[in-house]
């Protein structure tokens, strides 16, 4: 009989982060801490209506304050900033968190280098991403910092692991490449200009997916036994599809996460952790 692998339940993990994180946050509440996130939605993009109220429902879902400034077409980029700037000021304000994409005349990159890096709850600030390439893993990206959630929770352990990360995105690739260093795996990133991905693939203990290109990796590309997180979202038909073939890939691997219900899932709860590692740093220094 095949054995067959382990589509992981990342769900329980995220409900077990919940509870972890409430209590963290009554604890902080009980010394007259009360963190407040605000979310600037300054687009008409449908998705990232939906994003920013997933993640406005979960800090209300777990006690965190949390402000929304939503804005039309006719917003100004110094209109933003001075927002920006208001927030950088404002004391009960511990996150802040620009929903990309922004509409098109507005300077993203610009925008994102005015928050205060305390206060870059999304941890797309270069300092952070500085900050976290010499260990200091305070604000981290919020997928790949789920990513790591998911490995603790399986308890695997990451040291001398031979770890494949598909994809050098700055908000997924780039950041992930840097936690699995700081644990100690051998670490080796492929992306669009990669020769014979499966040649990296058949090696990898750890699997790690993020291209956008539906059902890239095959059974045939895996190792036996490994461990495959698969971040992509892809809409096909009207369904979500990762860039991993899920059933394939099971009867070899030990552990594989599923689209949708998979990686997503950690993504908002890693925000909130964020925030909550933000309001416990500023009050212990
Ligand atoms: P991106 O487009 O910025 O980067 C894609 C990366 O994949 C690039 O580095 C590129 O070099 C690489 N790539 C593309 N085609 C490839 C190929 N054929 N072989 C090898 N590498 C290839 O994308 P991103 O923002 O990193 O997102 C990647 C995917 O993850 C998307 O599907 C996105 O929707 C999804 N995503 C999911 C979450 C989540 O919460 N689950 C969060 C962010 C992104």
């Amino acid at each position: 009989m095949i054995k067959m692998g382990e589509i992981v339940n990342v769900k329980e993990i995220v409900e077990n982060k919940k509870v972890e994180l409430k209590r963290r946050i009554e604890e902080l509440n009980k010394r007259n801490i009360f963190p407040k996130l605000a979310l600037i939605l300054a687009n008409d993009d449908n998705a990232s209506r939906i994003y920013v109220s997933n993640k406005r429902k979960l800090c209300d879902e777990l006690g965190i304050l949390e402000d929304e400034y939503t804005f039309d077409k006719s917003v100004t980029k110094q209109e933003i900033l001075d927002l920006v700037n208001k927030l950088n000021q404002d004391e009960n304000v511990y996150g802040i968190l620009v929903q990309l994409p922004l509409f098109e005349h507005l300077d993203e990159e610009e925008i994102l280098l005015n928050i205060n890096p305390n206060k870059d709850v999304d941890g797309f600030h270069p300092l952070n991403l500085g900050k976290l390439a010499i260990g200091d893993e305070t604000i981290v990206s919020c997928t790949p910092k789920g990513i790591i959630t998911i490995l603790d929770s399986l308890n695997i352990d990451l040291k001398s692991k031979n770890a494949v990360v598909i994809g050098r995105s700055r908000i997924v690739g780039k950041p992930m490449i840097h936690l699995l260093l700081n644990r100690n795996a051998t670490v080796t990133v492929c992306h669009s200009k990669t020769k014979n991905l499966e040649d990296y693939t058949r090696n990898a203990d750890i699997l790690i997916v993020a291209t956008g290109v539906p059902h890239l990796v095959t059974k045939d590309m895996v190792k036996e036994g490994a461990v495959v997180l698969d971040v992509g979202i892809n809409r096909i038909d009207g369904k979500l599809k990762g860039d991993v073939d899920t059933q394939g890939v099971l009867e070899k691997v030990k552990y594989v996460t599923s689209v949708p219900g998979g990686v997503g899932l950690t993504t908002v709860v890693s925000l909130v952790e964020n925030l909550v590692e933000i309001a416990e740093k500023i009050n212990r220094d």
